[in-house]
């Protein structure tokens, strides 16, 4: 069904406080109205109780609140959870809990489907329908926080940007998502406990660098040899390693925060003595720290998880030069829920 109603979430508080004024009523209604959208999270007028029957009536005949639903919760042995998303014009997206002794992270995604082409992820498969709206990203946040208070008696304490879809590619949307969950109007919860994950499209780490964001940076590096990169993610031949270090150099100088490398070890792809090399050099550039990720095989044959010796053989290296780096388990792969195995399978 489709509604010629405009979705209220899609206002601003000003665009809110205005639209009382308009009625002849109180500004300050907009704000009661703001709250219950954002932080008490009401998915219908009819629950905004401190409000009259006659406000809610006359919000009922002009918005709608379009809102997710968990379509499917399944939940690993490891106690990894992941929703299946229902979008209000049907599609789906899929977000993840995972929990730790010491943390319980959020993984949401950005885009239905992806705009990438990364030959090793699975939701590069399914074609970019759409981007998010902000709304639906801090819904997916705000339905795993309650999972997380309901199955591990604490509420979520981290966020990554690491589901489906560039977050880059999203990027207003990801802001205003980002400005609510970290808002006291919001969720209030700190943005050094956010990392917005990219596989590294310059010219918007630059723009997040002049826009002077808070919460952290990851790159999707995998590669630091651009004949290698391209193979992997083709779209590095629109975005060379050249351009995506000068905008690490950018955003370093810019915000002064240290940035992530995410980073699978394959057989036959990177796994070569050149490959550390170059990836030593590329660590030199800005200050910054790898993640060794465990591969999750999405299918066929040309991508396997390096050996222990080749990872063990990237981890001495980097550290005997001073680099940073942790070994990434995967988690919840009985439930297809680990990096890059995020394709709408159920
Ligand atoms: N587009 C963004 C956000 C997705 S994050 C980005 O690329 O950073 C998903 C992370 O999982 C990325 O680091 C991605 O490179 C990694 N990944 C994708 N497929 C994977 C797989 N099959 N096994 C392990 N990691 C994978």
């Amino acid at each position: 069904m489709t509604s010629k109603k405009k979705d209220i979430r899609a206002l601003t508080k000003d665009q809110l406080r205005n639209f009382f004024v308009d009625q002849g009523d109180k500004a300050f209604r907009g704000n009661q109205v703001y709250e219950w959208l954002w932080s008490k999270g009401a998915h219908s007028f009819k629950e905004m109780t401190n409000l009259s029957k006659q406000t809610r009536e006359q919000l009922q005949q002009h918005f709608i609140i379009n809102h997710i639903r968990v379509d499917q919760m399944q939940r690993s042995k490891d106690g990894t959870i992941k929703n299946a998303v229902r979008l209000h014009d049907g599609l789906i997206v899929e977000s993840v809990l995972i929990p730790t002794p010491k943390r319980t992270t959020a993984c949401v995604s950005s885009q239905v489907g992806c705009s990438l082409d990364c030959k090793f992820c699975a939701t590069a498969r399914l074609k970019r329908m759409r981007n998010l709206n902000a709304d639906e990203i801090y819904d997916q946040v705000v339905a795993i926080d309650k999972e997380s208070r309901l199955y591990h008696n604490h509420p979520l304490s981290n966020i990554v940007f690491m589901g489906m879809g560039e977050p880059l590619m999203n990027y207003n949307n990801v802001i205003k998502a980002i400005d609510m969950i970290t808002s006291n109007e919001g969720l209030g919860m700190s943005p050094k406990r956010i990392t917005v994950s990219t596989s590294g499209v310059p010219k918007m780490i630059k723009k997040m660098a002049d826009d002077s964001v808070r919460f952290n940076l990851a790159v999707s590096l995998h590669s630091a040899i651009d004949e290698v990169r391209t193979h992997i993610m083709p779209f590095n031949q629109t975005f060379p390693l050249k351009d995506l270090q000068e905008s690490l150099e950018y955003w370093y100088k810019k915000t002064e925060r240290r940035i992530t490398y995410e980073y699978v070890v394959w057989n036959g792809i990177n796994d070569t003595q050149k490959d550390i090399d170059a990836l030593i050099k590329f660590c030199s550039y800005v200050p910054c720290k790898v993640n060794l990720i465990e591969y999750n095989p999405i299918d066929d044959g040309e991508f396997q998880q390096a050996s222990s010796q080749a990872i063990n053989n990237y981890i001495y290296n980097l550290e005997k030069r001073n680099i940073v780096v942790n070994v990434r388990r995967s988690r919840g792969k009985d439930i297809d829920a680990a990096c890059g195995q995020l394709a709408n399978k159920s």
